[in-house]
């Protein structure tokens, strides 16, 4: 059969889920219930009508705005709507109906989400991390994840370890070698932060200086998450892609246009993306380099 009418499929829930991931974005930092109340106008608190809640085809019927009071609606929910459906698209031409598509089916959304919610309220909440992380793991016994280098080592060390085992002990070695990393460098922050901080007010005395944040728990709980399901090498090439878009994008920018200059980058956002790009390619990427180096 042709790939096209499964393909159809998956884009049209892909739709419907983004519209549902849209609700998790405003819902889960402010600490609501994703299932009642039904959909709202977040500014006149208008119930809006089923015909009105289609993903992309309401917004553009409506020109952009809402029935009841007229004011605009944010665009970044017909764009979550297509990312999500385009996203599921390519894990299922990537990955067929197969595990490994459910696995990227659900680790894509959860990144769709926490990309979104670091970008509009600069939260990452543990709600969602604390999943993705229990999932992960699950998902690990059924789905192999890259036990590279840790295989290895253990082999070494005497213990052959192979199968979900060894899946399991690559899960929980990126998480250990994402979420650790980050922590270790929000300490170093954090320190050097203080030591500014200190030094400021010793030299200006009687004013106050404010110890930034530059890397919170929530991007140390996000790299746990994405250490479960990527695995080491995987989860370390999504920093090095993340930390290398964000350059890319917050340097220029900070430099060229004023309204930068003071900006909060969110860096889960830029984490997200690059995890959306591992979650569909990063292994064919990485052989890639592997080839190239002559390394593998
Ligand atoms: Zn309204």
């Amino acid at each position: 059969m042709s790939i096209l009418i499964p393909l159809a499929l998956v884009a049209v829930f892909g739709l419907a889920f983004g519209s549902f991931l849209n609700v998790c974005i405003s819902r889960i930092p402010e600490g609501d219930s994703v299932v009642v109340p039904g959909s709202r106008c977040p500014r006149c608190g208008h119930a809006i009508r089923w015909r009105d809640n289609i993903p992309v085809l309401s917004y553009l019927l409506l020109g952009g705005r809402c029935r009841d009071c007229k004011q605009s609606i944010s665009r970044i929910y017909p764009l979550v709507e297509i990312l999500t459906s385009a996203m599921l698209a390519l894990a299922y031409w990537r990955y067929r109906l197969s595990p490994e598509f459910i696995k990227a089916a659900l680790v894509l959304m959860l990144l769709i989400v926490l990309t979104f919610t670091d970008l509009r309220t600069r939260r990452l909440p543990h709600k969602i991390t604390i999943f993705g992380i229990a999932a992960g793991l699950i998902l690990s016994l059924f789905v192999p994840v890259d036990a590279r280098p840790l295989g290895w080592l253990l082999a070494r060390w005497g213990f052959a370890a192979s199968g979900p085992l060894l899946s399991l002990a690559g899960s929980l070695g990126g998480a250990l070698m994402g979420g650790g990393l980050f922590y270790a460098v929000g300490e170093i922050f954090y320190f050097v932060g203080r030591r500014r901080k200190e030094y400021l007010e010793k030299k200006y005395p009687g004013e106050e200086f404010q110890a930034k944040e530059y890397l919170g728990f929530g991007d140390v709980m996000l790299m746990l998450m994405i250490g479960t399901f990527f695995g080491i090498p995987l989860t370390f090439e999504t920093i090095l892609l993340g930390s290398l878009g964000g350059t890319l994008v917050a340097l220029p920018l900070s430099v060229a246009d004023s309204r930068f200059k003071d900006y909060a980058w969110p860096y889960g956002t830029f984490l997200g993306a690059a995890g959306i790009f591992v979650s569909l390619g990063g292994d064919l990427l990485l052989e890639r380099y592997l080839h190239w180096t002559g390394l593998g």
